[in-house]
């Protein structure tokens, strides 16, 4: 594949890197991982990852990368983006269909979980999805809750192939309600790139982000006026032309040692 990266790495002082295919593949780090980001926090440059994923607790990614040996400057999921809308929105009383870390973030910033009456319904990935869970969010859409949805990854890979994501979710209780959710915060929306940039106070001339799913991490980082970079692994791996996207392209990088040698 050809590669016609002329990025200047140098400009770049802020790495935002995707997790799942990118620093871990089935909870494990992907080779060069580590050396990567120690190479990059040696020239100063700001580490920070940014998932989809909703199903751990972003502490619980803090500590899982540490044990790696690789500590970052921020880990933001589409958890804390609800979180942060949540609170905007002044809600404080929901349903949530997502699973324990999902659930105990919320509780922590003050938004209680319960079957009662709430102001709205949480969306995210849940691996123990129940008919009884799809019937209690849909009736509470149905009766005026507002729908709030975490990501839309419809699926992600495993080293079994595709499975399930909150996107799954996300279109049963669409379908069972007639209603689609007022927003989902996760890649591709701009929220995220937008709350990193305001938390961290980055500037977007010197930031990059590195995904392997053009849908979600690059599109949105575009549409976000963020540098953005796809790499050849995860699901990109297993794509025709991984730095195509409708009318939008990107510069494809091959692996992690690959942009190690760039930025070095
Ligand atoms: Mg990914």
């Amino acid at each position: 594949m050809e590669c016609k990266l002329n990025m200047d790495f140098s400009k770049i002082n802020n790495y935002i890197f995707d997790s799942d295919g990118v620093l871990l593949e089935e909870g494990k780090i992907i080779a060069g991982a580590s050396e990567l980001t120690r190479h990059l926090q040696a020239m100063g440059k700001k580490i920070y990852i940014f998932s989809n994923n909703s199903t751990k607790h972003p502490e619980t990614m803090r500590t899982h990368y540490e044990e790696f040996g690789i500590s970052v400057d921020g880990v933001i999921n589409s958890g804390m983006l609800v979180v942060d809308y949540l609170n905007k929105q002044k809600i404080d009383n929901v349903y949530v269909v997502g699973e324990d870390g999902f659930i105990s973030l919320l509780r922590q910033n003050g938004i209680e979980h319960h079957e009662g009456d709430v102001q709205a319904v949480i969306v995210g990935m849940d691996r123990n999805l129940t008919y009884e869970k799809l019937r209690i969010a849909s009736r509470k859409i149905i009766n005026g809750a507002r729908y709030i949805a975490s990501n839309p990854d419809n699926s992600f890979p495993t080293p079994r192939g595709l499975e399930p994501g909150a996107g799954s979710m996300i279109a049963a209780i669409s379908a069972a309600s007639a209603i689609e959710p007022e927003i989902i915060l996760g890649k591709p929306n701009t929220y995220g790139y937008n709350f990193i940039v305001d938390k961290y106070g980055l500037k977007r001339s010197e930031t990059l982000m590195i995904g392997d799913r053009f849908e979600t991490d690059i599109l949105g980082a575009i549409q976000s006026s963020i540098h953005a970079l796809v790499i050849n692994t995860g699901v990109a791996k297993t794509r025709e032309n991984p730095g195509k996207y409708g009318e939008y392209t990107a510069s494809v990088i091959e692996n992690l040692s690959e942009l190690l040698a760039k930025t070095s």
